[in-house]
């Protein structure tokens, strides 16, 4: 018996002639002789249905099928399924992930992505002219050119179109168009010449217009600032002034309070002089801010201010009053 008889090891081996159980160990042997003498046995390729003639011993087999034409093998670019022979070829001419180049643009792509780049993206594939002039192998990219600037079937204008020529036909008529129409063409020029003179006259005419009431409008600008200057000047004055007046104010209020100060204390009619009888006691007045007890004719109330008023100007004469011109 061979070991090889015994591939699963995991299931009790039988004898192949007495179906009796066979120990695994020692029950067999690998017997040299008889492995050699299968081996050397001539099979043929596992291919051979496929076309593969090769016939040899069964110790070549697996280094056979290493490198026999007609085995399956994966492709590196698609991993599809290649028989070893026609490799060569399918990434050549078959492959869907071979690199191939655009032959209007030479880009490089997979050959899955060659329909949607002439389609859609190749910048140089030949189109058929939009307006069906004829041309027929108009680069993508120049179409849009083609049909503004050279096609004979895109509709245009003439170019006297400004100058009032009605033509809008096919640029194939444009031409037969432009010989026949020179006199007509020169007079609409000549005409729309003379239009433009008139409006530039007119134009000019209105800009000196706008430039003497910008020059009016600069100058009473320059009035105005003139006049916000000097009224300017007037409130600093007034503010000024207005200082130096609460500064005399305060002057003064500071002196009138010293004059009171020295202003003699007379409370009562009899300290100016005057005789007091009981009514007057009973009904006190009021004289410049002092408490007069009992009542005061009319007349000694005058005489009573004039008093004190003399006192106060005596006093104020003697202090002079500051000047308005220094705060200038
Ligand atoms: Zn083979
Ligand atoms: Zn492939
Ligand atoms: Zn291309
Ligand atoms: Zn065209
Ligand atoms: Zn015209």
């Amino acid at each position: 018996m061979i070991s090889n008889c015994f591939p699963d090891r995991s299931s009790h081996p039988v004898c192949p002639n007495d179906r009796q159980e066979i120990e695994e160990e020692g029950g067999f042997y690998a017997d040299k002789a008889w492995a050699r003498d299968i081996l050397s046995l001539r099979i043929k390729c596992q291919q051979n249905s496929r076309g593969c003639e090769w016939i040899g011993q069964l110790r070549y087999a697996e280094e056979h099928q290493e490198e026999c034409p007609y085995e399956h093998v994966p492709c590196s670019a698609c991993q599809g399924s290649i028989q070893r022979r026609l490799l060569g070829t399918h990434l050549k001419d078959e492959c869907p992930k071979r690199i191939v180049e655009c032959v209007y643009c030479e880009d490089e792509f997979f050959f899955i992505e060659k329909q949607p780049h002439e389609d859609i993206y190749c910048k140089r594939f030949p189109l058929v002219c939009e307006n069906n002039c004829g041309h027929d192998e108009i680069p993508r990219e120049e179409m849009a050119s083609h049909v503004s600037e050279k096609c004979l079937m895109t509709v245009v204008l003439c170019p006297y179109s400004e100058a009032g020529c009605p033509f809008e036909d096919k640029r194939a008529y444009l031409k037969d168009h432009l010989e026949v129409s020179v006199d007509g063409h020169l007079e609409m020029a000549w005409n729309s010449l003379i239009l433009a003179k008139k409006e530039i006259s007119t134009m000019k005419d209105k800009f000196y217009e706008v430039q003497e009431v910008n020059q009016e409008m600069k100058e009473s600008v320059a009035e105005c600032r003139s006049e916000l200057r000097e009224l300017s000047a007037a409130v600093n004055k007034l503010v000024k002034e207005n200082v130096g007046q609460k500064k005399f104010n305060q002057v003064i209020t500071e002196k009138i309070k010293i004059v009171e100060a020295k202003i003699p204390q007379k409370t009562t009619p009899e300290a100016y002089g005057i005789p007091v009888n009981e009514t007057m006691r009973r009904s006190p007045r009021v004289v410049i801010g002092k408490t007069v007890t009992g009542g005061l004719t009319s007349v000694d109330r005058i005489k009573l201010q004039k008093d004190a008023l003399d006192a106060q100007r005596k006093l104020l004469q003697s202090y002079t009053r500051p000047s308005l011109n220094n705060t200038d």
